[in-house]
């Protein structure tokens, strides 16, 4: 046999926003623009100044520590789950991992066999159906209803047409800001024991709610404990995703599985890290600095939704969390523009991306890789200045198109 690249990775599809970060440094290196990012899946602000001094004071556990992660960490999280969720768990019902990414990667190795289905509610976080393949897995993709929500009326068939062993999604989602409501999730957990599978419910964006909402999990539902694993994670909440922590709680037989491989991949997530995140989840000034986020964000949310619905040929569902835009921008789709004495016709996502990036000097990603490809998604972690300019610059940029 010669030498190669296995034909599993060779499957998987490389990260969206990294061809964008080139497309992004050479328009500006070309043309001298100075193009506002709205790509970031990450808050714009970092970690309190005692989570930092944690972070340092951390480093003395300079040993190996438990494969789950520290009974430090995994003791304080009980208490924030009951608080957030409503959710009972016991330090050993969790485990930490190398970020949520890490966890989701964690879940799709330990739950699947070979062939075994994956159903994604669409749009969905770009790394969901990379995760299941990488795991052997079939990725199945639920579609929305045209508002982005999830179709309760077509997910039974949906789901029971394939060979389904987990359902998995964000709420609030990654990229279009729903989040699910009670109603929305007592059916999706009636289908899912009916169907006896997984819920994989990822709450990463749960501090990120707006307009009082208050958070719902899958996990208040009656009896849906046993069905329900739990992705989280420090990441958003404390602008820390930088240190590459997860949090995953569960049935014990889906943590141990969990521990049981990642004793043979990563060990435990760095100590240090864990030991700073530990004092971020009891911090008030953290507590503090993460709602200063989510007010600022939801701000920048009421300006730039209502301002790209101004604009005729966008479409977006009013996000009520997370700190994205994914607006519906189809109907550009077969228009033509002129960028640097060239004729450029707009068709799918990826072009039209493009045309923002050359024409309003605006960076978003593309909707294909989030299961959609009418859309575009624009990162609102930032600064309303940015928000406000990006607009002006989109609104004048689509004036062009003919
Ligand atoms: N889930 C969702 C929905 C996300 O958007 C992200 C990050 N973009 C993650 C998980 C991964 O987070 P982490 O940085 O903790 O790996």
């Amino acid at each position: 046999m010669a030498r190669g690249i296995s034909s599993t990775v060779g499957q998987i599809q490389p990260s969206a926003t990294l061809s964008l970060k080139e497309e992004i440094s050479s328009l500006e290196k070309k043309y001298g623009f100075n193009i506002i990012d709205l790509t970031a899946g990450q808050p714009d602000s970092g970690p309190t100044e005692d989570v930092l001094a944690a972070l340092v004071e951390g480093g003395k556990l300079h040993k190996y520590g438990p494969v789950q992660g520290d009974a430090e960490l995994r003791e304080v999280l009980p208490a924030v789950l009951n608080r957030e969720v409503g959710v009972k768990y016991d330090p050993q019902d969790i485990a930490i991992t190398i970020g949520a990414k890490g966890a989701i990667d964690i879940l799709m190795r330990v739950l699947l066999n070979p062939g075994d289905g994956v159903g994604i509610m669409s749009p969905f976080w770009v790394t969901y159906p990379e995760s299941v393949k990488l795991a052997h897995g079939i990725p199945c993709f639920l579609e929305s209803t045209a508002g982005l929500r999830p179709d309760i009326g077509r997910l039974p068939g949906e789901l029971r047409s394939k060979n389904i062993r987990a359902l998995l999604y964000s709420s609030p989602c990654n990229p279009s800001g729903i989040v699910y409501t009670m109603n929305e999730l007592q059916a999706i957990a009636g289908i899912v024991k009916e169907q006896d599978i997984w819920v994989i419910s990822d709450e990463i964006y749960r501090n990120f709610i707006f307009d009082g909402r208050t958070p719902a999990s899958i996990l208040q539902v009656e009896g849906m404990r046993d069905n329900t694993i739990l992705v989280d994670g420090p990441s958003k909440r404390f602008g820390i995703p930088g240190w590459r922590l997860g949090v995953v709680a569960g049935p014990g037989e889906v943590i141990k599985a969990v521990t049981k491989l990642q004793g043979h991949t990563s060990s435990g997530a760095s100590r240090p890290v864990q030991h700073a995140v530990c004092v971020a989840y009891t911090s008030q000034e953290a507590r503090r600095a993460s709602e200063e986020m989510r007010r600022r964000y939801q701000r920048n949310r009421d300006v730039f939704v209502k301002g790209l619905n101004e604009i005729d040929g966008f479409s977006c569902a009013r996000p009520e969390g997370a700190f994205y835009a994914f607006p519906n921008a189809a109907r550009f789709s077969g228009q033509r523009y002129e960028f640097d004495g060239s004729e450029y016709t707009v068709s799918g996502s990826v072009a039209f991306r493009t045309f923002l990036l050359r024409k309003a000097q605006v960076a978003g990603v593309e909707g294909a890789p989030f299961g959609m490809d009418g859309h575009i998604r624009f990162s609102l972690a930032t600064k309303e200045e940015d928000c406000m300019t990006a607009l002006a610059s989109i609104r004048n940029a689509v004036r062009e198109l003919r």
